[in-house]
């Protein structure tokens, strides 16, 4: 480890843009890599340097393996052991923790579960040793620890760095998430919304890899967006731009916990799905209930799924014409009802949505993990961001 240490090839700008871009992307090859606005060679000169350091290593490309035999390895990517981003996503009932390498490889995850109503700082005392936990079995120190990455479920304001009212977690509503988190875990700290997250870790490693505008919608308590816009999570000024949930969609509805009226929310949330089937199955069915009685054909679970559906596509089609993304990923709990939930939305989306000879982008689910989504975007926003969170020396 000592070898890579000291990263003399870091001193440029030039090795710099390669670390960086490697870091955003995972392995890359040369040619991916002067696409960036380096010439050729001198993306093939500070490759070799960086390679003769130790910091990058070559891998071979899986899309090559088999039919290029006797070809060179084509891809670098950065040494996997040079450090570790930590992802914890703090959500209603648990929290959930994930180690990623410097390569974006995820090493290890796991989840523990808390009480909504604790002190942030409880919440976090424990994610700290669920972290210690973690690393043993990655065999990482926390010296090799770059940065947390922190999931909560609210928006958090730019300029403050608050997390807003709208938050699903009570005690975690006005208070800087990011601040409080580095100092109980004692390590630098991040943090972002949920979606946002989900919608890097789908922009990184998912559906949506490569692409440059397009929407996230992750489906948990409440329904959230994340909005990748010319490559970037677009977050709006207070944090709040992707609470789609909280679209108007019918002006004389149920009060909504925002204090609006007929929120999306109030009618395709899991709750609204269970309220909706008490009277015929007289309790409250959790919302893998539903989709696991709908995938055995009851009709009245296919029905309600296929209505949430429907009112999600309202909201998507609002959220298409003003924003144009190239393609719409569904992510989270409702994400596992398949067709039964995405075929009725893209169907009431270009019902409602803007055609001017363009097609409609698709509606996918996401292609990660459904537990690990959040917790790997949040460690993808540690990569992301090499001026905070450098490479441990
Ligand atoms: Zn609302």
């Amino acid at each position: 480890m000592s070898a890579i240490s000291a990263h003399p090839g870091l001193r440029g700008g030039n090795h710099r843009r390669v670390v960086h871009a490697l870091r955003r992307h995972g392995a890359l090859t040369r040619a991916a890599l002067a696409d960036g606005g380096l010439s050729r060679s001198t993306v093939t000169a500070v490759v070799a340097e960086l390679l003769e350091t130790g910091l990058l290593i070559e891998i071979s490309d899986p899309a090559r393996d088999g039919r290029a035999t006797g070809r060179p390895p084509t891809l670098v990517r950065l040494n996997g052991e040079l450090g570790v981003t930590v992802g914890v996503e703090i959500a209603n009932g648990i929290v959930r923790a994930a180690v990623c390498d410097v390569a974006q490889e995820l090493l290890a995850h796991d989840s523990i579960a808390t009480d909504d109503q604790a002190d942030p700082r409880t919440t976090l005392a424990a994610t700290s040793t669920l972290i210690d936990e973690l690393l043993e079995r990655t065999g990482f120190g926390r010296d090799r620890v770059i940065g947390v990455g922190l999931a909560v479920p609210g928006p958090i304001q730019r300029r403050t760095g608050l997390t807003g009212r709208a938050c699903t977690l009570k005690p975690w509503a006005g208070i800087n998430p990011s601040t409080v988190a580095t100092e109980v875990l004692h390590l630098p700290a991040l943090a972002d919304n949920d979606a946002n997250l989900a919608a890097l870790a789908e922009l990184t490693w998912g559906a949506a890899r490569g692409l440059r505008d397009y929407a996230y919608i992750y489906t948990a308590k409440g329904i959230g967006a994340g909005f990748v816009i010319n490559g970037e999570i677009y977050a709006g000024a207070n944090g709040t731009a992707g609470e789609i949930g909280h679209t108007t969609l019918n002006e004389d509805g149920l009060v909504c916990e925002c204090g609006g009226r007929g929120c999306l929310n109030t009618l395709a949330n899991p709750d609204a799905i269970a309220q909706q089937l008490w009277q015929i199955h007289g309790r409250r069915l959790r919302l893998a209930e539903v989709i696991d009685l709908a995938q055995a054909g009851d009709a009245g679970c296919r029905r309600v799924l296929a209505d949430a559906g429907r009112h999600i596509g309202v909201a998507m089609a609002n959220m298409y014409n003003l924003l144009d993304p190239e393609l719409i990923v569904i992510g989270g709990n409702l994400a596992a009802a398949g067709a039964m939930l995405i075929d009725p939305l893209h169907q009431s989306m270009v019902r409602r949505a803007i055609h001017a000879g363009e097609a409609v982008p698709a509606v996918v689910a996401g292609a990660l993990d459904p537990e690990t989504v959040v917790v790997v975007g949040a460690a993808a926003a540690v990569l992301r961001d090499s001026a905070t969170f450098p490479l441990p020396a």
